[in-house]
């Protein structure tokens, strides 16, 4: 792949950039003080508009437009968190963004908590990695002893203090609205919406959150522009994305590559070195746990929100896995579903009941007792699970399921004719659990 401009990520022969004098002789904290100096926070919303930037935490949301509303929000003091928790812990994008380049995240920090109006953020990550923690943790001290923390920051009347919030609850903790209950010290459950954390979030004043990635790009927007900025990309979504991608050939943890939006999954798999033909791979996943198929026939998809939903995936946990040839997807599909029924928070019954029910009944139809009726009720699932989640854990909960029955269609069938299409499925129960349908 040639060059891209506007990249994230050093190349591989750069070394990290963990000291701030490192980062400033790269042009580290030259856009925050630009900012502060030449910008008023609007004109700072202004460019990031003008950029186009999306959410990279899954939804693809405009981030000028969530900068307003928080900016808009009359309510003082008003908060910012930054999102460096991968809900799926396999993501590499959130550990390597912090380990390479803790100061890139914190002059984003500074610089959205400027043209909101925010004093306080508050950074939130896993706590599973002590010397990652203690990493980032160095770096906020060091930004304050150097004065792009603190009080009157480059002069400015602007001033942001960062708390380090580190925890490790599983897959919910990086959903918006329970960090949001989770740093101020309460159960990890998700949030109704509205109100919204613009409005109403962190000790009940304006907040908001944004993903780690999409506030890396800040300060590359500030310093080079938001025309310049869209020259990578499409037009819908400029700039790179970053993917974790995992499968054969590639090391057990997988590996983290740098792309335009825009880039098709086969090239994208082709820069990550990792094979993905019909004699290794069977279908590839987009988007981690909560992520849907694709067949290898449909690998020149573009990554991008909105052709990844038209396939019946998602961007998500930005993860392409490659899964071996051998692979049952009605197993693969029980196995995800089970997985997310015990990472649901539990607090509405769409998701707590029916992602139990989809997990239970693909496991009927791997076990070799399914009926008929059982691709029924998994379709029925497929929607009242979504229409009736209260969070996007459960709007996204249905994806592997959904894509296992559109494109691998005959391993249902084959697994209701009694035989596993690759052979691979051992009967994990005997018996069909009788439970009233009350949909
Ligand atoms: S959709 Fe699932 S994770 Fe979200 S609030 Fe409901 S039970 Fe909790």
């Amino acid at each position: 792949m040639p060059d891209i401009e506007n990249r994230l990520l050093g190349t591989a022969q750069e070394p990290a950039l963990v000291a701030l004098d490192a980062y400033r002789k790269q042009g580290g904290y030259t856009a925050l003080q630009q900012a502060l100096t030449k910008l008023t926070p609007a004109q700072v919303i202004d460019e990031v508009r003008a950029a186009g930037l999306r959410g990279r935490g899954g939804a693809g949301v405009l981030t000028a437009e969530k900068l307003s509303l928080a900016a808009r929000a009359a309510e003082e003091p008003k908060y910012l968190v930054c999102n460096a928790y991968d809900a799926d812990a396999r993501s590499l994008i959130s550990k390597t963004l912090l380990a390479k380049n803790p100061h890139l995240v914190i002059e984003g920090m500074a610089l959205a908590a400027f043209a909101c109006g925010a004093s306080e953020g508050f950074l939130y990550m896993r706590s599973g990695d002590a010397a990652l923690v203690e990493t980032v943790r160095g770096a906020l001290r060091e930004a304050q002893e150097r004065g792009v923390l603190g009080h009157g920051i480059f002069g400015s009347q602007f001033e942001l203090a960062i708390t380090l919030t580190g925890v490790e609850i599983g897959f919910m903790g990086g959903e918006e609205s329970t960090l949001i209950q989770v740093i101020k010290g309460r159960p990890a459950k998700a949030q109704q919406r509205p109100p919204y954390p613009t409005d109403f979030g962190l000790f009940d004043r304006p907040t908001i959150v944004l993903n780690v990635e999409t506030l890396c790009n800040l300060p590359l927007i500030i310093s080079r522009g938001g025309e310049a900025y869209r020259r990578t990309g499409t037009t819908t979504s400029p700039g790179t994305k970053l993917f974790t991608v995992l499968g054969p050939g590639l090391p057990p943890g997988g590996t983290l590559v740098e792309v335009p939006f825009g880039t098709s999954v086969q090239e994208t798999l082709r820069e990550a070195a990792a094979a993905a033909n019909e004699s290794v791979a069977r279908a590839v996943v987009i988007g981690g746990m909560e992520g849907g198929l694709l067949p290898l026939a449909q690998l020149r998809t573009p990554l991008d929100y909105e052709p990844l939903e038209e396939a019946g995936t998602i961007i998500g946990s930005s993860i392409i896995e490659v899964l071996p040839q051998d692979t049952c997807m009605v197993r693969w599909a029980q196995e995800r579903s089970a997985y997310l029924a015990e990472e649901s928070c539990g607090k509405c019954v769409p998701c707590r009941v029916g992602v139990k029910r989809i997990a239970g009944t693909l496991e009927g139809i791997s076990s070799g007792i399914g009926v008929n009726g059982d691709l029924a009720l998994l379709e029925e699932f497929s929607h009242y699970v979504p229409d009736g989640s209260l969070c996007g854990f459960g709007v996204n909960a249905a994806h592997p399921t959904v894509t296992a029955m559109k494109y691998f269609a005959d391993d249902f069938t084959a697994h209701l004719e009694g035989r596993c299409p690759t052979g691979t499925c051992l009967p994990a129960r005997t018996h069909r659990f009788v439970t009233k349908h009350v949909l």
